[in-house]
């Protein structure tokens, strides 16, 4: 029975990683992903229903296009037979509906912002909030993967996190430099708002989730105050990150709560990150990928806000301490890949996303597992 569903799967998969490879083609070049029908990229005739069966077609072509004899990249019949046998294996793993449904939803846009972001160095808003408000839906309305106040929380701390990864990397990287202004909702706003949490979110037990959330309120005030003044009105990055991280040592100074002054910060943090980038979203709804300009500031930023929201995805998916591990493996995947990159002359501009993704789906399955092992190995377990 189980290996009848796992063949089921993998044939489903192998469809479904079809249509990816449509979605990966197609969705930053701001094209519709199901309409006309699939052709060849070099000569531009449409494909044939037996040219459209995953892997098999490509195999029997010899890699190549029927009409034009051009080659067809092994990378399509290999991103079909990942979605298979990813969807086969979740099916050996979790062998039960809704639930399995709900993982090939989470697989299947994993690969599809992995590969993305690997092609334009972007993660559409489109497919990182569908896995947002999805596993936002899902656990309000089934409790599953995550209840839903754990999804928001570890949602909007996933998100929190790498914003201020990105923040505090950034001011390193760029030797305490501000970093250009943007309005009415820029990075200033989230480096506000972390401080605001921050200094709120210390008062632990005296309603300290609500003024924890005073950062959100501060930088929602920014905005608006943007938004009506038509100016940009910013603290310099120095100032609100310096405040931000002096926050959690004054708790521990004053006898309050170190971990809910850092639980603020990040809770506001991502909150104002996620609000920003769905006005932005709103603004801009194509995913479509622009030539990028060339900052004139000189400013280098080291993370784009497409990997906050997707952390904040997988917060949602994965809950606390598994979304740490996630972001655990991805960064140590992350830094020894690019290590190796760099070592044989790659560039060191890797995207992020890719780790992110396989992180979060390591997490998503064996988290606890890796989590119980760990803290074993420290003698802590
Ligand atoms: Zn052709």
């Amino acid at each position: 029975m189980e290996w009848t569903l796992a063949v089921l799967a993998f044939l489903l998969g192998s469809f479904i990683g079809s249509f990816l490879n449509v979605v990966i083609y197609r969705l930053p070049r701001g094209l519709s992903v199901v309409w006309p029908r699939s052709s060849c990229p070099q000569c531009g005739r449409t494909l044939s229903p037996a040219e459209l069966v995953p892997i098999l077609s490509w195999v029997a072509q010899g890699g190549r296009c029927r009409g034009c004899q051009a080659p067809i990249s092994p990378r399509y019949p290999l991103v079909e037979a990942l979605t298979a046998s990813l969807f086969a294996a979740a099916a050996l793993l979790r062998p039960s509906f809704p639930e399995l449904i709900l993982i090939w939803a989470l697989i299947a846009l994993l690969i599809a912002l992995a590969f993305i972001d690997i092609d334009t160095k972007t993660l559409p808003n489109s497919l990182n909030f569908g896995g947002v408000f999805l596993g936002l839906g899902a656990a309000y309305s089934l409790g599953y993967p995550r209840a839903f106040p754990e999804a928001l929380e570890a949602g909007l701390m996933g998100a929190g996190l790498m914003a201020l990864l990105a923040g505090y990397g950034g001011l390193l990287y760029n030797r305490l430099k501000d970093s250009p202004r943007e309005g009415p909702f820029g990075v200033h706003l989230v480096h506000l708002a972390a401080m605001g949490g921050a200094w709120g979110g210390m008062w632990g037990n005296v309603g300290g989730t609500w003024l924890g959330s005073l950062g959100l309120l501060l930088g929602l005030l920014n905005a608006a105050l943007n938004l009506r003044s038509g100016r940009v009105w910013a603290l310099h990055d120095g100032l609100t990150l310096g405040l931000a991280a002096l926050a959690p040592l004054a708790a521990l100074g004053l006898g309050l709560s170190p971990l809910g002054s850092l639980r603020g910060m990040l809770l506001s943090a991502g909150g104002l990150a996620l609000v920003g980038m769905l006005y932005w979203w709103a603004r801009q709804p194509s995913d479509k990928v622009e030539p990028e300009e060339e900052p004139q500031s000189g400013y280098v930023s080291v993370m784009g806000y497409g990997d906050v929201v997707l952390a904040g995805f997988l917060g949602v998916w994965l809950g606390f301490p598994n979304l740490l591990v996630a972001l655990f493996l991805a960064v140590l995947a992350g830094a020894l890949l690019g290590l190796i990159a760099r070592r044989f002359g790659g560039s060191n501009q890797m995207p992020f996303g890719p780790y992110l993704a396989v992180g979060g789906l390591v997490a998503f399955f064996y988290g606890e597992d890796l989590l119980g092992w760990y803290l074993a190995y420290l003698g802590v377990g």
